[in-house]
């Protein structure tokens, strides 16, 4: 099919794209990548008056760290994610989830904003920034900027907390520690697909070899990225034998709620879960052992 007639805007700067967006927030749409906007309009599933292609705002592409922390420009493709030095060295979740997002050709054009903005409830990035207790800056023209933790930004299937005059510009994640470990383990029925279930895992493994900060992020296990608290905790100070992560293993699985559909049953994702979550605390684990004994003391 073919959309529905829209106006086309293309503006110069974030401010010029706050202000169209403004005159008529309710009827329009934000054009970052086109990868999940485009088939939308196609599939006349939404028929927005304006488009406002933010593709010229170049300044909203960038990745770097200012005070530890890591600052995301909306407009960064996720094929920036997976190449990046900086994210390989000190977020290394991030490329492992990028990778997992459809094909290369979709990577090179899709964006953070755009995938995070439409809240896909099996995109792995949203995901992964929810293990990273990231944050999300949005800006509206009249009201100015916000900062909205990725644990509330994300609300249901394909909506957020953003407000319709807002733009999401920029995404801020906070420094891991050195020598942390992490995973992110996906299950779909063939390479590139939306995942059935997945897991992002970050954790370290202190000097007595137990568990710190460990944080289990779900795919597929609701309606939104699922932290596993309940296995967080079980995790948390334990020594991640077999028994700690068997529990972690079950509390994550009794956590998710996943819907079934003609993919897979509820049950049989909610096995999956299972298979996800040990397969990215065993990998989180190896990695964050070998990251301990390779870290000096100092930089702990
Ligand atoms: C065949 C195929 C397979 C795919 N497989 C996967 C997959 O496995 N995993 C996955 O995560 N994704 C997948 N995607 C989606 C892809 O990752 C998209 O790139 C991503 O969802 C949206 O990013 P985009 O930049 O293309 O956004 P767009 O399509 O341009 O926009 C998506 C939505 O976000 C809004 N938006 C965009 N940017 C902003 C912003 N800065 N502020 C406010 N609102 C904004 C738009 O208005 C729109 O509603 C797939 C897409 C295709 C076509």
């Amino acid at each position: 099919m073919k959309p529905s007639v829209f106006e086309y805007l293309r503006p110069e700067s974030i401010d010029e794209a706050l202000r169209m967006l403004a005159e008529d927030p309710d009827d329009s749409k934000i054009l970052a990548g086109g990868q999940s906007l485009i088939p939308v309009l196609n599939f006349r599933m939404a028929s927005p008056e304006r488009l406002i292609d933010i593709n010229r705002l170049t300044d909203l592409a960038y990745l770097r760290s200012a005070d530890g922390e890591l600052r995301i420009g909306a407009l960064t493709r996720h094929a920036m994610l997976e190449k990046s030095g900086l994210i390989e060295r000190r977020w290394p979740l991030l490329k492992a989830a990028a990778h997992w997002v459809a094909h290369a050709a979709i990577r090179n054009r899709g964006t953070i904003g755009g995938s995070v903005s439409h809240a896909d409830s099996a995109a792995e990035l949203p995901v992964a920034l929810t293990a990273l207790n990231a944050s999300i800056v949005a800006r509206s023209s009249t009201r100015g900027a916000r900062l909205i933790p990725a644990s509330e930004f994300f609300v249901g299937t394909m909506t957020t907390a953003m407000e319709p005059d807002e733009i999401l510009v920029e995404i801020r994640v906070p420094a891991l520690p050195a020598g942390h470990g992490y995973a992110f383990e996906e299950i779909s029925r063939r390479n590139g697909d939306f995942g059935l279930a997945g897991a992002g895992v970050v954790l370290s493994i202190d000097a007595e070899g137990k568990v710190s900060d460990p944080r289990i992020s779900l795919l597929g296990a609701a309606q939104t990225p699922l932290r596993a608290t309940e296995a967080e905790e079980r995790l948390a100070g334990a020594v991640a034998d077999e028994q700690a992560i068997d529990d972690a293993v079950r509390l994550a699985c009794e956590a998710a709620e996943p819907i079934g559909d003609l993919h897979g049953s509820a049950d049989y994702r909610r096995s999956l879960i299972g298979v996800v979550v040990r397969r990215g605390i065993n990998n989180a684990v190896t990695r964050a052992k070998a990251g301990r004994d390779a870290t000096p003391q100092h930089n702990r």
